[in-house]
């Protein structure tokens, strides 16, 4: 059984604490693109954990968890990763974590050229990208012109740094332009050596493994570290990540090109939030972002940027349901409205007075307008609902709602950042 839990908005929706839910019922849990660009929070009896490049499973015994070929590892990144969670007293092991030899690994100089090119952007036009400057995109760019190092060269360090001094010059070619100082083969090599070295066990072809575990009949789950709307190609380009967050690269992505997915549950929040630069249509300014920012404790997880909110946007989410595929929805945060009398919903956007239905091309999103509804709040604290019929009726109708605008079931709602707050509602 494979299972996909992706984001439907622009990320942040609460994936890791919904993947830490569900995982109780998987074996295996793994990661498919991305790198430690993303943060998830997840809050369970051992304590209040952040997770960029792990996988939520990790914090459960039995799960076993794979970091697959379609993500970029930050070698130091992960190593402190995995040290801060053993001092939380979290067991990691070769036997409850595998990476896979395809992954790419994000080096020093991917930081350094996403930092040059933020900085030259915000001098030159005044409008960065709104990257996390963690190199992300400059490592998958490399990828895809086959210049990047993998996990796997790790295993044959002379094959690895015979390669080295040739892509460092290159690379140089490209740092030298921006006036900063070109990095050496030499620190690069300390750099495999120290943070490398430490994770060598943990290396290995992971589609051997999830294709045993899947004719075993385990349960697979993958996990997408961002939303649908920061897919590379189906996202608000250029303002998304530069790896494919969609459910259907999710076999791939782990290493599993040849198993199909059997379900895919998308995580909806109740409102809307976007870190960094971009379009988005539904956002509040003002005091009503503040009161909504300050209720849904929205920052960023990975940076602690203040994000951009507004009320649920139904175009986009739509859309993103859509994209991932979703056939159920788990609803987050559901809570953060409680202290509303009248909660806004975003139902279209407008263009030039006509009304739009369907999430327009990215320019043209700029010149959008969001329509608002208003609809009755539950105005009272449903953060100790635990069953369906404990939520007051303006709640199940709020819900109710969006499963009709959005063309979805809705299949879990939660009201608490805590493990076990969420109400199943079928
Ligand atoms: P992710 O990137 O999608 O995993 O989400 P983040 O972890 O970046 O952001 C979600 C935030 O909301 C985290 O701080 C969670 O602890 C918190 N959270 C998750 N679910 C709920 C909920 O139902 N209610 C409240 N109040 N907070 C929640
Ligand atoms: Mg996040």
């Amino acid at each position: 059984m494979l299972t996909s839990i992706c984001g439907i908005n622009w990320g942040d929706e609460g994936k890791g604490r919904m993947v830490d839910l569900l995982s109780r019922d998987f074996d295996v849990v793994c990661r498919y693109q991305g790198g430690n660009n993303a943060g998830h929070t997840v809050i369970n009896e051992k304590g209040k954990f952040i997770l960029n490049l792990l996988p939520s499973g990790i914090l459960r015994e039995n799960v076993v968890n794979v970091l697959g070929c379609g993500m970029v590892i930050d070698l130091k990144h992960l190593c402190g990763e995995m040290e801060r969670l053993r001092a939380g007293g979290i067991a990691i092991s070769p036997e409850n974590l595998k990476i896979s030899d395809k992954a790419i690994i994000t080096m020093p100089y991917h930081i350094l050229q996403d930092v040059m090119e933020e900085d030259r952007l915000q001098k030159a036009t005044g409008k960065p990208y709104g990257s996390t400057r963690r190199g992300i995109s400059p490592v998958y760019a490399d990828k895809y012109m086959k210049k990047a190092f993998r996990m796997g060269e790790l295993l044959n360090p002379d094959l690895l740094y015979s390669r080295l001094s040739d892509i460092v010059d290159w690379k140089n070619m490209t740092i030298k332009a921006y006036g900063f100082t070109p990095v050496t083969a030499a620190e690069m090599r300390e750099y495999f050596e120290k943070y490398g070295a430490p994770l060598k066990d943990y290396i290995c072809d992971v589609s051997v493994y999830l294709n045993k575990a899947a004719a075993e009949g385990k349960k697979i789950m993958f996990e997408a570290q961002l939303g649908a709307l920061r897919d590379i190609d189906y996202g608000i380009v250029p303002y998304t990540s530069s790896s494919s967050t969609i459910a259907a690269y999710a076999p791939i992505g782990a290493g599993v090109p040849n198993l199909k997915l059997d379900n895919s549950i998308g995580i909806m929040k109740a409102y809307s939030s976007c870190v960094g630069a971009g379009p988005f249509t539904c956002e509040y300014f003002g005091e009503k972002a503040e009161r909504l920012r300050e209720l849904g404790g929205e920052y960023g997880a990975a940076t602690g940027r203040p994000r951009r909110v507004g009320p649920f946007d139904v175009v986009a989410s739509r859309y993103g349901i859509r994209c991932q595929g979703a056939d159920e929805i788990a609803l987050t945060k559901l809570d953060v409205l409680d202290s509303y009398e009248e909660i806004e919903i975003c139902t279209h956007y407008e263009l030039n007075g006509k009304i739009l239905d369907e999430f327009p091309f990215t320019d043209v999103l700029d010149y959008c307008k969001p329509v608002f509804e208003k609809v009755k709040g539950w105005n009272c604290d449903i953060s100790a609902c635990r069953k369906k019929e404990d939520l007051p009726k303006e709640a199940l109708d709020y819900i109710a709602l969006l499963e009709k605008l959005c063309g979805c079931r809705i299949k879990y709602v939660s009201v608490g950042a805590e493990r076990d707050a969420y109400v199943k509602m079928y």
